[in-house]
C-alpha cells in the first residue's frame, strides 16, 4: 500500500471546502500525477517480484540533517542489493543534451540526476551510519519515467535511466530473490524511518472559513452527495455509495489531514456536514463507540 501525501490529501479537500489558488491548483496537478504514476510504477514493480524475497520499502523517508530531509520513491532489497527509483510521471517530452535535461523548447529542466545522486550519497551515509556499508557500495539509483505518452529525445543509454521502452530488461535483471537474510537491513532501515515530513504542515485556513457539505474522496467530483434515504448518500459521479457514519469518518478524517492539532468536536462535525447530520444521529455513534473523536 502506498499512502496519500499529505499535501495531496489536503489540496483534495480544499478543491470542495475552499477555493484552490492558481498556483495550488498546478500543485494539486503536479502532485496527484506524481501520486498516479507511483501506482504504476508499483504494479509494473509487483509482476516481476511476485514470487520473489525482497523488500520494498515505499515513500522511504530519513533525516539527513536537523533540517533536510531524503524521500525516496521506492528502497528495493532484492538480489541482496539496495536499489532505488525515482518516479517521474511528466506529461510533457524532454530532451537530453550534454549532461542535461531540457524541454523541448531548449530551456533547460531541472537537474533530475542531481536529485538522484543527492538521495543515494544521502542513503550511502546512513547504510554506513548503521554499519551496513558493504550493502551501501551496492546503492543502484534509478530515474524511472513512467508515462508512456512521453518522448525523450537524445535518450542516453545510462544503466540507472528507464523509460516504458526498457522497463522490462531493466527490471528482470534488477529484480532478483536475495540469497541472503536481509531482515536486519530492512530493520534497521525501518528503524531510521521518518513518519512525518518537515514538509508536512497544517493548512493556513481557520476550520470557520470551510465550506461546509458533504463529498466524494474516491473521485474527483466537487459537487454535494446526494441523500437517497436516511442511511444512505450517493455520489452522482461515481456512483459511490456512503453510509451515515462512514461520512462521519471521512469528515472526521478531512479535518485531521487539514490540521492534526485542531480538536475535534461534535459540534465541528455537524457544522461541516452543513446540517445534513442530524445531533441525534452522531451522538448515538459517538455513544455506541463507533466513532472517536
Ligand atoms: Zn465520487
Amino acid at each position: 500500500m502506498r499512502i496519500i501525501p499529505l499535501k495531496l490529501q489536503q489540496l483534495h479537500i480544499l478543491k470542495r471546502r475552499s477555493i484552490l489558488s492558481e498556483s495550488e491548483s498546478k500543485e494539486y496537478n503536479k502532485l496527484q500525477s506524481g501520486y498516479l504514476g507511483e501506482l504504476e510504477f508499483d504494479k509494473i514493480l509487483d509482476e516481476y517480484l511476485k514470487d520473489l524475497e525482497f523488500y520494498h520499502l515505499k515513500d522511504y523517508r530519513f533525516k539527513v540533517n536537523t533540517s533536510e530531509e531524503v524521500q525516496i520513491d521506492n528502497l528495493l532489497i532484492s538480489g541482496d542489493r539496495i536499489c532505488t527509483f525515482e518516479v517521474k510521471n511528466y506529461n510533457f517530452d524532454l530532451s537530453y543534451g550534454s549532461k542535461s535535461w531540457h524541454f523541448v523548447n531548449g530551456e533547460e529542466f531541472k537537474d533530475l540526476s542531481m536529485q538522484v545522486n543527492r538521495q543515494r550519497i544521502a542513503l550511502q551515509q546512513l547504510l554506513k551510519k548503521g554499519s551496513f556499508h558493504s550493502a551501501g557500495n551496492s546503492v543502484l539509483s534509478h530515474l524511472a519515467f513512467v508515462n508512456p505518452e512521453q518522448t525523450i529525445y537524445n535518450m542516453p543509454n545510462y544503466e540507472n535511466l528507464i523509460v516504458p521502452s526498457n522497463v522490462k530488461q531493466r527490471l528482470s535483471r534488477l529484480c532478483k530473490s536475495n540469497n541472503y537474510d536481509q531482515s536486519s537491513l530492512f530493520e534497521f532501515l525501518e528503524s531510521q524511518r521518518l513518519a512525518k515530513s518537515f514538509y508536512d504542515v497544517p493548512v493556513d485556513l481557520d476550520f470557520e472559513q470551510l465550506r461546509s457539505g458533504l463529498y466524494c474522496y474516491q473521485c474527483e467530483s466537487t459537487i454535494e452527495l446526494d441523500k437517497i434515504h436516511r442511511n444512505l448518500y450517493k455520489c452522482k459521479n461515481c456512483k459511490t455509495d456512503y453510509k451515515i457514519l462512514q461520512i462521519l469518518e471521512n469528515l472526521l478524517l478531512e479535518i485531521k489531514a487539514l490540521n492534526d492539532s485542531w480538536k475535534v468536536t461534535p459540534t465541528m462535525l455537524l457544522k461541516l456536514s452543513g446540517g445534513r447530520i442530524s445531533k441525534a444521529t452522531l451522538h448515538k455513534y459517538i455513544k455506541e463507540g463507533k466513532l472517536r473523536l
